[in-house]
């Protein structure tokens, strides 16, 4: 009976909304297949500290270049993997292998990982992280996972309770996208996040609307208060960068700092980031 509603199912999407579900589906099997031929990439971001330039770590950041369409950006094919549930087997991949290649770094920078909320739902998660761990011989210290509020807002207590067994392994915890939710305070009472990401789209409007510059003084204000480093999203210059300084952002992530690049490139340019930051100076 089940399969007989299936059917019907497919059917009404077929007349109905054709052209684009199709399109998707497709995708949606090129994409299971991507992971399965190795098509999927990892680029790396730098993420330094603001007053010295110093790295602090690299955020991870899922590629996929279709054989047919080209470079498909994250923001379409993840909403897509996590519908279909690929997203655990993609998250999976993601975490061990930038754990693996955070191994190869010296000195040991940390490892920002994305979270997605379907992978955050599993009750597993914690352990797959802790064989993960021991299975690349990363130090929890240098791993961090990054998510979002709406991660959090859809169940929370489960949430919280399996963030809670991830942060006891010693893995740190990164609020993304910090701005942009519902309730941002309510969710940072509840939970002892390790750095706040502030939005970028406060820091594209800095010097145009001084509301923006407003609230990221007020961002930074609340961070100190709480004892929690923010890291400001989205720099593109250098004066953007300036004024982080003189307001006392802890770390900074952006184009202007180094952007998204594989791992063999960022193991050069993760060297001269610090001179090309120009803020020690
Ligand atoms: P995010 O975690 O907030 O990642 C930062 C995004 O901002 C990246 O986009 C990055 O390329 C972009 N970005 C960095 N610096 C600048 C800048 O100076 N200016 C501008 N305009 N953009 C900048 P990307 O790579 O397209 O990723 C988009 C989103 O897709 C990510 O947002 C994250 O939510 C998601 N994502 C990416 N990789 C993964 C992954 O492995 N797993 C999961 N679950 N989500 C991922
Ligand atoms: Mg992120
Ligand atoms: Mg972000
Ligand atoms: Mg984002």
């Amino acid at each position: 009976r089940a399969k007989a509603d299936r059917t019907k199912a497919v059917c009404f999407y077929e007349q109905g909304m054709d052209e684009t579900v199709r399109a998707r589906r497709t995708l949606a099997g090129e994409l299971r297949e991507a992971l399965d031929n190795n098509e999927l990439d990892l680029h790396y971001q730098v993420q330094t500290a603001v007053s010295t330039g110093e790295v602090r770590g690299y955020e991870v950041l899922l590629r996929w270049k279709h054989p047919k369409h080209g470079f498909i950006p994250p923001s379409e094919f993840i909403p897509l993997a996590e519908e279909t549930g690929l997203i655990l087997q993609l998250g999976e991949w993601v975490l061990r292998t930038a754990c693996a290649a955070a191994t190869s770094w010296t000195p040991a920078y940390k490892i920002a990982v994305n979270l997605s909320p379907v992978q955050l739902s599993h009750a597993d998660l914690p352990k797959l992280i802790h064989e993960i761990l021991l299975e690349t011989q990363l130090p929890a210290s240098r791993l961090e996972l990054e998510l979002t509020e709406s991660t959090i807002i859809a169940d929370k207590v489960r949430t919280l309770h399996i963030l809670r067994q991830i942060k006891q392994l010693g893995v740190t915890i990164a609020l993304d996208d910090f701005g942009t939710g519902y309730s941002s305070l309510e969710t940072l009472r509840s939970f002892p996040f390790d750095t706040i990401k502030l939005d970028r789209s406060f820091m594209s409007e800095v010097e145009t609307s001084p509301q923006a510059k407003a609230i990221i003084r007020a961002v930074l204000a609340l961070g100190k208060s709480l004892s929690i480093p923010v890291l400001a999203e989205g720099i593109e210059t250098q004066s953007q960068l300036s004024l982080l300084d003189a307001e006392g952002c802890d770390a900074a992530q952006g184009f202007y700092l180094g952007r998204p690049a594989p791992l063999d490139q960022i193991m050069i340019s993760g060297q001269i980031s610090r001179i090309e930051a120009g803020i020690a100076a």
